[in-house]
Parts: C-alpha cells; sequence; structure tokens
C-alpha cells in the first residue's frame, strides 16, 4: 500500500492526516469484535537513525497502539550492538513506559558479553535483574547477541534469568544466538533450565517450523511455499513446556506460507503463541498479525489466548 501520510502531518496528529487512508496508523481493525492485544514485542527507537523512520516516541507508539486495537505493549530494548542500528537502553525503555504504567509493559536486558567482564558472578546478574524488576520490567529482551544460543556466557544469562523469573525473548538466526538446524543448541537450554520460560523469535526460529533445513536456511527472512514435516518448533514444544512462540515479524509469514499447516499450528500451539508485530520503524506499513485470526477463521478462546491472555499469564500482569 502507498504511504499516505506524510511525517509531519503524522507527527502533528491531524484529523486530516488520519482520515488520509490506508496507511500504517490508520487502522487494520477487524471488522468482527477485536480481540484485546497484547503485543509482546515493539520497540521504541530514538531519531538516530534518520527521519523517515522514527523516532517512535511513547506518544507515537500508543496513536499506533489505539489504531490498531492494542491494549497493552511489551516495549523491549536493544542494548547489544548486533541487536539494532544503535542502544536502545533498558533505562530508557523503563523510564519511558514508567509514564504509561496501564499501557506500555517494559523489559530489560543485558548483553551476555558483559557476563565475561563486569558481571562474573550469577548473583551480581540476578542482583541487576532484580533492580530492573524492582523498576517494573516484567521480562527479558530481546536478546540478541552474535553468540551461540548455547554459549556458556549465554548460559550464565539464563541461569540468572531464571532466578530471577523473567521470561527471555530471544531472536535466533545466523547472526544471533546462532544454532544449527534442528536447534540443539536451544534443546540443550530449555533442558537445562526447565523452570525459565523462552520465547522466540526471528527467521532461524521461525524458518523452524519446518523440517530438512540446512545452516543457511536459518537466514532467510520470510521462506514460502509448504512446511516440510518433521519442524523443529514443534519438536521442542511437544518436549518443553516452557518452550513459547512470538508471532511478530517473521511469525505470521510462517504461518502464513503455508495455510493449511498454518491454521493447524495456530490451534494446536494456542497455549504457546503469543501475539506480536515488531513495530519499531515509521515505514513499516505492513502487520499480517493483525490478519492472522480472521484468514484462519479461528475461535474466539483460541484468539483470546494468543492475543491476550498467554502474555498476561507469563508477564503476570493482572
Ligand atoms: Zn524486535
Amino acid at each position: 500500500m502507498p504511504h499516505t501520510i506524510s511525517r509531519r502531518d503524522f507527527l502533528a496528529g491531524t484529523a486530516a492526516a488520519l482520515a488520509a487512508g490506508p496507511t500504517l496508523f490508520a487502522a487494520e481493525k477487524q471488522p468482527e469484535k477485536s480481540p484485546r492485544y497484547l503485543d509482546i514485542h515493539v520497540h521504541l527507537t530514538h531519531r538516530w537513525f534518520g527521519s523517515e523512520r522514527g523516532p517512535v516516541t511513547a506518544d507515537v507508539l500508543l496513536r499506533w497502539m489505539d489504531a490498531h486495537d492494542v491494549e497493552r505493549a511489551a516495549v523491549l530494548p536493544l542494548v547489544s550492538p548486533e541487536a539494532f542500528w544503535y542502544p536502545v537502553t533498558s533505562e530508557f525503555v523503563i523510564t519511558e513506559a514508567a509514564r504509561h504504567p496501564d499501557r506500555l509493559i517494559p523489559f530489560c536486558a543485558i548483553d551476555p558479553r558483559t557476563l565475561g567482564t563486569h558481571l562474573p558472578e550469577t548473583k551480581q546478574v540476578v542482583d541487576m535483574l532484580n533492580r530492573y524488576i524492582d523498576a517494573g520490567a516484567r521480562g527479558f529482551g530481546e536478546h540478541k547477541a552474535l553468540l551461540d544460543i548455547d554459549d556458556p556466557l549465554n548460559m550464565k544469562l539464563y541461569e540468572a534469568c531464571s532466578a530471577a523469573k523473567l521470561p527471555v525473548l530471544f531472536h535466533l538466526d545466523n547472526r544471533a544466538n546462532m544454532d544449527k538446524p534442528g536447534l540443539p543448541g536451544l534443546a540443550k537450554v530449555l533442558k537445562t533450565f526447565p523452570e525459565l520460560v523462552m520465547i522466540g523469535h526471528g527467521k532461524g526460529w521461525w524458518a523452524s517450523i519446518a523440517g530438512g533445513l540446512a545452516q543457511p536456511d536459518l537466514h532467510v527472512g520470510y521462506p514460502a511455499g509448504p512446511v516440510a514435516p518433521g519442524g523443529a518448533i514443534d519438536a521442542l514444544m511437544d518436549r518443553y513446556p516452557n518452550l513459547y512462540g512470538d508471532l511478530s515479524s517473521s511469525g505470521a509469514h510462517a504461518l502464513l506460507r503455508d495455510r493449511e499447516f498454518g491454521s493447524a499450528f495456530l490451534r494446536r500451539r494456542a497455549d504457546r503463541l503469543l501475539f506480536g508485530t515488531d513495530f519499531y520503524d515509521l515505514t513499516q506499513e505492513s502487520f499480517p498479525q493483525f490478519d492472522l485470526f480472521r484468514t484462519f477463521n479461528v475461535e474466539p478462546k483460541t484468539r483470546e489466548k494468543i492475543a491476550h491472555s498467554n502474555a498476561a499469564r507469563l508477564l503476570r500482569l493482572g
């Protein structure tokens, strides 16, 4: 769709701008009863990556949420150099979210390499996480560093997150939390920390909905075509109840690439899937996540779990 709102109009928030047509902010509202969305994956940004793409300030984010029936959203810092164009710190996210406690749920993040330098003891990491929790953090992530997913530094970090009872939202591909086809590294994490909630996100994670992958397949943005049987996601979800999936970004595409498989997967994993978009950029125009329930004609109870209540339970929200 054409981007019909100029950025200045949008930022001015004029009624004319909002009425201008199908855009990022002129909602993709469901015609039938809308679910109350809890978006597990959004970002706040600064102005550093240019005037077209940002900034996504708290006010911009709230207007975008209003336009899409998103009641609450988890706001994820991006602290590792591999994660974003510049660091979006836990402190910034927690401070901004604190102004809108009924709408914005802050996460916190620590780069695992800090555990090799300034935080060598697990207790130090747990103490730091508890300070973030005391300041409002409800989850850990977006965890996205250039290390194997089961790197010793990552394992120490997960141990601390498990002790602090913080769910970890991780990005997995060939440049962050790297793993092999079949995700044996992730399996090791899930087995070692059975109390730790791990929420999967990213190209490599969602490519693993299908079986028969080779290493480069873990870094394809939106794989197309039928889902080959034997995918790691189903196998790991069968074995590990602490594993969840974030439908943001490549998540919706993974379900829509093979509608028969996607429809059955959505129902089969209704207790393990979390609605999310990964909104972080004003030039993002299309969010297929908002079409999923309609496309798959999902029954209301399943819809409510995925749209809202699974995440509310994991983040211990009222
Ligand atoms: Zn993200």
